[in-house]
């Protein structure tokens, strides 16, 4: 037993995830994503945690406007599919209510 006193102060913080900086409007859980195809080059929303799975894995993934393809691409170069845009501002609108 030696006599090491370590300080009661030094307990671990809490993990905080940070908060969206822009809006706190709570927002269905989609996140753009962009067609890997040669023709249609749009982000198009689709669940979050597919897109993470279709990154991580290669799985393909379906947009809100029903598209289903393999995401690889940077979805910020892209503009957002008008389609997706519609169903995610219908789902929004609902989230409201
Ligand atoms: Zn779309």
């Amino acid at each position: 037993m030696t006599g090491t006193t370590s300080s009661s102060s030094d307990t671990p913080a809490p993990v905080q995830t940070p908060a969206p900086a822009t809006t706190t409007v709570t927002e269905p859980d989609i996140r753009p994503v962009t067609d890997d195809g040669d023709h249609d080059r749009f982000a198009h929303y689709t669940r979050r945690a597919d897109a993470n799975r279709a990154y991580v894995e290669g799985t393909p993934v379906r947009a809100l406007c029903g598209k289903v393809w393999v995401p690889s691409r940077d979805p910020s170069r892209y503009p957002v599919c008008p389609e997706c845009t519609k169903i995610r501002e219908r789902l929004r609108r609902r989230a409201y209510n």
